[in-house]
Parts: C-alpha cells; structure tokens; sequence
C-alpha cells in the first residue's frame, strides 16, 4: 500500500474532523459547505478504491459531531443517522438503481419528497402527549438536552391534540430561523451594534444552544416534523403503511409539517420536484440547500435498511452551492 495514499488519507480526515467541529460544536463554518462536501467526497472515492483502509472513525462513518459538555446528555434509542448526498441527476439515478436492484427490480416507488430545511435536527419526545424531552442529534446516539430551549419555539406544541395518542412518541424534525426573522433580528443588532449572524442556520444553531432559555425565547425560530424516532403505541395508532402518511398523523396532531411535502410516483416526477423547488427556492420564506426524497413505504424501507451513517431509502438531493466563502468569513460570528 502506498504511503502517499495513507497520508492522503489521514490528512483529509483530519481536515474534515476539524470543519465538522467549528460547524457542529462552535457553531462557526469556516469554509462554505460546498468546500465541505468536495473533500467528503474525495475522502469517499479513496475509501471506496481503498476499502481495508476504512477506519471507523472515519468521518464517513460518523454523523455530526460529540455534544458540548455544558448541556445535559440524551441518548437516541433510535440513532439520528445523517443522509447520503446527490448532486446531480446522475447521482439520483445511481440511487434509484442501487434500491431498485436491492428489491429485485420488481419495486415501484413512491417518494415523499420534502425540502431540505438548512437548520438543526431536533428529537422531540412526547409521552402521552406531553412534551418531555428535546435534544439535539449530537453524534448521531448521543446529543444534547435542549428541552428549555425547544419549549420557547411557539411552533412547537406542549401538548398534542387529539384523545388517543401513543404512549411514547419521539418526533424529528428540523428547528430553523425564516428568513423575515433573521433579517430583521440582524437589522435590529447592527442598529444596536451589536455582532449580526453569518446566516439562518448558524443564527437558529446559536439560538437553541443558548444557556440561558430566556434568550432562546427572544429568537424567531421555528419547526418543521419529518420524521418518526421512538414510538411505544400498544393501539397502533401510528400508521404502518407510509412515511406520508405518518406525517399527515404529526400535522393532525398538531404538529407543523411543511407545506411543500408532496408524494409522488416513480423518479421522474421526484426530479421535476427537485426542478420546480430549485425554481421557486428564493421565493421561500426559509433557507433550503436542496430536497430530501424518501422512499415512502414503511415495508420498502424496512427492506432497503441502513448503510454506516444513513438509510438506503432517502437521499439529500442538494443545490448547487450558492454561498462563498468570503461572505463566510467576512461577517463576525455570535455564539
Ligand atoms: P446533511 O445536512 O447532508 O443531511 C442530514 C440532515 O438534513 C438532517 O440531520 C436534518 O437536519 C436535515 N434535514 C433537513 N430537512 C430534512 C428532511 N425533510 N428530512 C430529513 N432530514 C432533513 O447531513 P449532515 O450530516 O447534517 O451534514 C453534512 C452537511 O453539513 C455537509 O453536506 C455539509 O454541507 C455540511 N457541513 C459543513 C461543514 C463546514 O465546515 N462548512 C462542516 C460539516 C458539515
């Protein structure tokens, strides 16, 4: 084995380690999330023509990054996985053929087609029907208590509606500032002289990992659901079925669900969705770095099963980068 390619190795894992700390820990990127995923992938390609050297620390393997030690400790009982990239048509189409052939090329798919909302993955746990618990996803197994913070977000409900609900019911989702919110906090902190945040995400990151909840609860955040962690439901109130429609059950609920979720067949109407929210991306009122599309049928997923760090039946189809790396590194980061 060459040392060239060792050292090649070593160093890209390096690098990545420290941008996932500044980005995940610090709350402070300081290269473009583009730059990011140009040597993930690089780091990627050599493990995939290099396999015995794959270490399990590698950062492909992981997700995130450890929680800081200043907040409590929460375990996911059911981990917070990340989700694979595509950036590009051809990347989709790999995807869909690598599911297609694992299901015998028999499967017909239905996705659930979501917008990738550039914020914090959040797990929120509810026992009959009363928030319990928040936490970040942290490392994927471990994150951080936030219960203080979430409950200052007015978008997320103390309580679920409706008389039968399951005995334990964890819900993921993605807490994030909209864009009226971030303009105008900033407007107000340069009016104050205050240090402005770099951009939504690392404004609402900041935000919930406030010590002090009572700052949190001045912060314009709000929550979008997309997902199922732990459930204890002895009724099987909680469908079986799909994705979709577990979602719709978070919406009855009272959970706020995203508006623009669509389920669609077959993979040309997932990539003409792709194409439309791409075309109306600006006109949101939230920040977005692509579309998440996921196999919607429960059995399918069930079947397609996970990799290292995320599933089989989803993927993050991204945007081409839009931010730079001088906006990134000319405006003062609050923490
Ligand atoms: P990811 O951002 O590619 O995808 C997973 C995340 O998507 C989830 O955890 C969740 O928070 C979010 N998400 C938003 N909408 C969702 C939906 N509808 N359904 C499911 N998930 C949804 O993966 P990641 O592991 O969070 O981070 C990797 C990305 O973070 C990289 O691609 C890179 O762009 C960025 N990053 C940047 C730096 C940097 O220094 N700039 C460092 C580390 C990571």
């Amino acid at each position: 084995m060459s040392q060239a390619i060792l050292q090649q190795l070593q160093q890209l894992r390096q690098q990545l380690e420290e941008y996932s700390y500044q980005y995940y820990v610090l709350d402070n990127p300081t290269v473009p999330d583009a730059e990011y995923d140009r040597l993930y992938r690089q780091l990627q390609q050599l493990e995939t023509e290099h396999p015995q050297l794959i270490t399990s620390d590698s950062p492909t393997q992981r997700v995130g990054a450890a929680p800081l030690a200043k907040f409590g400790q929460v375990s996911h009982s059911i981990p917070m996985l990340s989700l694979d990239n595509a950036f590009d048509a051809a990347d989709f189409s790999a995807f869909y053929k690598r599911m297609a052939e694992r299901l015998d090329n028999s499967a017909e798919f239905s996705f659930c087609c979501e917008p990738k909302l550039d914020g914090l993955a959040v797990s929120i746990r509810y026992e009959n029907g009363i928030l319990v618990q928040a936490a970040t996803r942290g490392d994927g197994y471990t994150g951080e208590d936030i219960t203080s913070n979430v409950k200052t977000i007015r978008a997320v409900p103390l309580k679920l509606k409706g008389k039968a609900l399951p005995a334990v019911l964890e819900v993921r989702g993605e807490v994030f500032m909209p864009l009226a919110g971030f303009t105008q906090m900033n407007d107000r902190a340069r009016a104050a002289g205050e240090k402005v945040f770099a951009n939504p995400r690392n404004a609402a990151a900041g935000s919930l990992r406030q010590l002090d909840p009572k700052i949190s609860a001045q912060r314009p955040l709000m929550f979008y659901a997309y997902a199922v962690g732990a459930v204890d439901d002895p009724q099987g109130l909680l469908s079986s079925q799909s994705h979709y429609q577990r979602l719709m059950q978070l919406k009855d609920w009272g959970l706020p669900v995203c508006p623009e979720i669509r389920l669609v067949s077959g993979a040309e109407q997932a990539l003409a969705y792709y194409q439309d929210i791409l075309q109306r991306r600006s006109q949101l009122a939230y920040e977005i770095d692509g579309v998440v599309i996921k196999v919607s049928d429960l059995a399918q997923q069930q079947a397609l099963g996970f990799v290292a760090r995320a599933p089989r039946w989803a993927i993050a189809f991204k945007f081409p980068a839009q931010e730079m790396l001088t906006t990134l590194l000319d405006v003062e980061f609050q923490v």
